[in-house]
């Protein structure tokens, strides 16, 4: 039988912000909250859809590369022009053409996703999403004033935003990187996207986004304010989540009020496995493991993509990680994999198991 949401459609923001701006006072604001959670039912179909079929269909849909692909990126950028049909998007640029242009989010998407492309490549020898050379397609200017970004299984889709709560979703390097990398995840472990190991995909996607920006602003672990969508929330207070400080991105915000990702376990918050209860929580218990990858970066010291990067690669990337993995097992693998690249005693096991013990885990 098919669960749904173990299908899911990845969007950036969760269930319980848009839950908020729908009941806004604020007309504007929860009318484009509602169509924007309408969109997210749709794409919930078209999901579905691409994880069920054949070989032979994902080959004629363009969702998996050609075994031994290229190892140079094959990217698309199409303008939906505000409409939600994707037939009708304009093609505004490709890898192999390069044509000049003047969209803003057009040039946001290229940056963030050649960082995306470069940052698995270069460090970790991985051919694009699925290793295999797929070619990137990303879709800028979806629908009128869509408060969301979303990996649907074939694509990147970002909407411009409210203009009130969000600006648009190309303006954070880590928001495209984390989109991005919900597609390396579904090839790799595949994360059942409910409770604890839901909550560890999102955080996958998190902690891969954020050392995607850090590397393209060339920013050290202390450098690095560890906030994701912190240029797609408007103000300068406010971000989507905040690594370094779960439950502090933004507080008292007049939309969305405090921030609810817990930083420790002994905070985990039981919530139902439905839409509503973000299947058990996923974007709101994903800080306590992306607490847990903060910490032992943090103490690994330099860049985070240098050390823990690896350790935390080396884990999504291991056949041992199960679907239904536990937060407890993918402590587990992060130890047994530091202790492969560093040593037994190595300070770098010690940082290790020190973030995941001031996360409680
Ligand atoms: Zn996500």
């Amino acid at each position: 039988m098919c669960k749904n949401h173990l299908n899911p459609i990845h969007c950036i923001v969760p269930p319980y912000m848009l839950t908020k701006l729908m009941e806004s006072g604020n007309k504007k604001i929860a009318d484009l909250a509602i169509n924007s959670n309408f969109r997210s039912f749709r794409f919930r179909s078209d999901r579905i859809f691409f994880q069920q079929s054949s070989i032979r269909e994902k080959t004629i849909l363009g969702l998996i590369g050609k075994p031994g692909g290229k190892e140079t990126m094959a990217m698309e950028v199409y303008d939906c022009k505000q409409k939600t049909d994707f037939m009708s998007a304009n093609l505004l640029w490709d890898t192999r053409t390069n044509q000049k242009l003047t969209s803003v989010a057009g040039k946001n998407v290229i940056k963030g996703g050649k960082a995306a492309f470069d940052f698995y490549w270069q460090l970790f020898g991985r051919n694009s999403i699925d290793n295999k050379g797929l070619l990137i397609k990303q879709y800028v200017h979806f629908d009128k004033g869509m408060d969301n970004a979303y990996w649907d299984g074939r694509r990147m889709v970002y909407g411009d935003g409210d203009g009130s709560v969000f600006t648009s979703f190309t303006s954070d390097i880590d928001v495209i990187g984390h989109e991005l990398t919900h597609g390396v995840t579904e090839n790799e472990a595949n994360l059942d996207y409910e409770n604890q190991s839901g909550a560890m995909n999102e955080s996958f996607s998190d902690i891969f986004g954020i050392m995607i920006k850090q590397r393209y602003n060339n920013q050290d672990v202390k450098k690095s304010n560890w906030l994701i969508g912190e240029k797609v929330m408007i103000g300068p207070k406010y971000a989507l989540r905040s690594m370094k400080a779960p439950g502090t991105a933004y507080i008292n915000h007049p939309e969305l009020g405090d921030d609810p990702q817990p930083a420790t376990m002994d905070k985990y918050q039981k919530l139902p496995d439905t839409s509503s209860g973000d299947w058990g929580g996923v974007h709101i218990n994903s800080g306590i493991t992306n607490f847990a990858f903060y910490v032992a970066a943090f103490n690994m010291g330099g860049y985070a993509w240098e050390k823990a990067g690896r350790i935390w690669y080396a884990v999504l990337t291991d056949k041992d990680l199960a679907q239904n993995a536990k937060f407890a097992d993918v402590k587990d693998l992060t130890i047994i994999h530091a202790e492969k690249l560093y040593g037994i005693d190595s300070s770098e096991v010690k940082a290790v198991k020190q973030g995941w013990a001031e996360a409680k885990v």
